[in-house]
């Protein structure tokens, strides 16, 4: 029975606007907004959606550098939201992330080895001598050299920094890895080499990845499953081969239709969608996508369509599937 690592539980993030001479409170950006889903252990899930869709605070949000508006996230049966800031530094031996800009994550003052020594540090592992050690196999491990201990961030190329930063969330050894847009500051030839060495890592050592992710095209390869997110809500979720061949929600339908396939003898229809995602302090009511849904219909601009399983392990929020409606 495949073991749940990672449970998500109508999970809210809203960040308050403040305005006015005494800067009260105004208003408020609903970033995450209920959004439950389930990461199994072993498997990659992904998080899709536009720039703004709510993806990166959710994966901040699951460990705490962003605190919950609302909501349950259990960790290995652990309930992390009412977890002191020490029993949560424990926790995150164990979920560690890797993030987008691998230059900015990295102390530019500090050596290789005194960034990728400080996890070891923090958590208490090791003697100065088997640290040293410790960096210089994690070092080998990511495709770089025990020489590279001594050196800068500043003396590497992008696609080396990310794998420094890859190195630094594997020092703890954790169970779950939150990779932030990953390679998308990377150029297309080292995306594959860092897509790669993070599948051979997930083998090698047992891990979980949430993979958060713009581009449908990026996560196809390496997601066991998927979940899109629009305005702060999840609105399909589903194996990745499913979803891929067949997408429910028509907001993953025009995410789809703008992937590039690479065979040239199959043509797929190009959805444009029309205007921008709406600001999430003030979302549409009803469904959050029908100021752009070419399939809307008045139902969609009053009711919020329910997130349900429409086929087995597949989920939508959209009015076009729901059982219990009569349209
Ligand atoms: Fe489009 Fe309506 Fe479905 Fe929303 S609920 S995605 S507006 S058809």
């Amino acid at each position: 029975m495949t073991k749940t690592l990672l449970e998500v539980e109508k999970m809210k993030k809203y960040f308050p606007i403040n305005g006015g001479i005494l800067g009260r409170k105004i208003g408020e950006v609903k970033a995450v907004d209920d959004v439950s889903f389930s990461v199994f252990e072993g498997e990659t899930f992904g998080l899709v959606g536009e720039s703004g869709c709510g993806k990166s605070t959710t994966g901040r949000t699951l460990l705490r550098l962003h605190e919950p508006t609302d909501g349950k996230v259990k960790f290995n049966n652990q309930e992390l939201t009412n977890l002191s800031l020490s029993e949560l530094r424990t926790v995150r031996r164990d979920v560690q992330m890797i993030f987008q800009d691998p230059f900015a994550s990295l102390n530019p003052r500090q050596t290789v080895e005194k960034i990728l020594e400080e996890p070891l540090i923090v958590h208490k592992i090791g003697t100065p001598k088997e640290r040293k050690q410790m960096v210089i196999e994690m070092l080998e491990t990511v495709g770089l050299s025990s020489y590279h201990a001594k050196r800068y961030p500043h003396q590497f190329s992008g696609g080396q920094r990310q794998r420094i930063g890859i190195a630094r969330a594997l020092m703890t050894k954790p169970k779950l890895i939150i990779a932030d847009e990953p390679v998308s500051a990377l150029d297309v030839s080292i995306q594959s080499q860092i897509l790669n060495l993070l599948d051979d890592l997930q083998k090698a050592f047992s891990l979980t990845y949430i993979f958060i992710a713009h581009d449908l095209g990026v996560v196809r390869h390496i997601c066991d499953r998927v979940a899109v997110m629009y305005l702060g809500k999840i609105v399909e979720l589903s194996n990745s081969e499913k979803l891929y061949k067949k997408p429910l929600h028509p907001y993953t339908e025009a995410l789809l239709s703008s992937v590039p396939i690479p065979d040239p003898t199959y043509e797929r229809e190009h959805i444009e969608l029309s205007g921008e995602m709406p600001s999430p302090s003030n979302p549409p009511k009803g469904c959050s996508f029908h100021t752009r849904c070419p399939h809307s219909m008045d139902i969609c601009k009053t009711v919020q369509p329910e997130f349900e399983e429409i086929e087995q392990d597949h989920y939508v929020a959209c009015h076009l599937y729901n059982k219990n409606e009569q349209l």
